[in-house]
């Protein structure tokens, strides 16, 4: 048995999808590695990038279900770093970003592994590079929030409304396609029916799709294919992307007109469509 040096275990980020978009560091491991366990949001172009000889596993979900305890895939990654392998540990967008990671790096410190964590472009920076809008903007947008909108997140941590203000860039991680409580809540934190949005699914990836529009008319949306991100605020309204526009009875008729804060409206800007 192999007991030279130890190996040691890079906790790295694939990126949204491209190859192109992996960090240089990425690409160095991933070429040297002797064991790559990733999860399914890794894309295909990126797992190319792996030599044939590379031991490749995938430890990501099936039908919501994890195909590996996270118990079980520590003990992989640990026992492989121990017999001295080059392991790397490789997630969708950034790994630090809703990305589980915490435990695989508690794990790994009680082990005694060396690990070194490799940043990845999460999925936000991608989307919005690929619509052409900042999140942030210095008159208009001066406060940008990630959040998980997965059902599983804890009741308390899905307690977002304290950070929505019309300055506000949220993007929604995990949206799913089911926005009717999502407007509801962010209407009752104080977003209009005019304010922007942008669904943007598979961003950075052949399939990619963006879809430009408001809180008003986002429930009869198109379904975002997964993986997908919403965006809301007024960084979004001047995105490229397709124009989704509410149905005739639209809601804006109904309300009390906004007042005019967000520059680029719907009407004005000329939609792009990306397919
Ligand atoms: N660590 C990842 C996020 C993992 S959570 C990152 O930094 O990007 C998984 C969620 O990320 C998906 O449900 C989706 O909301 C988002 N996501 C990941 N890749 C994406 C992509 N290429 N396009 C759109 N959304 C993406």
């Amino acid at each position: 048995m192999k007991y030279s040096l130890p190996g040691k275990v890079y906790l790295t980020g694939a990126g949204p999808g491209s190859a192109k978009l992996l960090t240089l560091r990425a690409l160095e491991v991933l070429q040297a590695a002797d064991l790559v366990l990733h999860d399914d949001l890794v894309s295909p172009d990126v797992l190319a990038c792996i030599p044939a000889r590379t031991a490749v596993h995938s430890v990501g979900k099936r039908c919501g279900q994890k195909k590996i305890s996270q118990d079980e895939l520590n003990r992989r990654m640990i026992k492989a770093a121990r017999t001295g392998q080059t392991v790397v540990r490789l997630k969708g967008g950034d790994p630090l970003i809703f990305g589980r990671t915490q435990d695989e790096i508690s794990a790994l410190r009680q082990a005694g592994i060396d690990f070194e964590i490799i940043p990845g472009i999460t999925a936000a920076a991608a989307a919005a590079a690929e619509a052409q809008i900042p999140l942030t903007e210095r008159s208009s947008a001066s406060k940008l929030v990630f959040v998980s909108n997965h059902p599983s997140t804890d009741k308390m941590q899905r307690d977002w409304h304290t950070s929505v203000t019309r300055e506000a860039t949220m993007v929604f991680y995990m949206p799913g396609n089911d926005f009717a409580s999502l407007i509801a809540e962010l209407a009752a934190s104080g977003l209009g029916d005019r304010t922007p949005c942008l669904l943007v699914s598979n961003a950075a990836r052949p399939e990619q799709k963006m879809v430009r529009t408001t809180l008003g008319a986002l429930e009869s949306a198109p379904v975002a294919h997964a993986p997908s991100l919403l965006i809301v605020g007024s960084a979004v309204a001047g995105a490229r992307g397709e124009e989704w526009l509410a149905p005739a009875s639209s809601a804006e008729q109904t309300h009390a007109p906004e007042s005019q804060e967000f520059h680029l409206s719907l009407e004005e800007s000329d939609p792009i469509t990306t397919e």
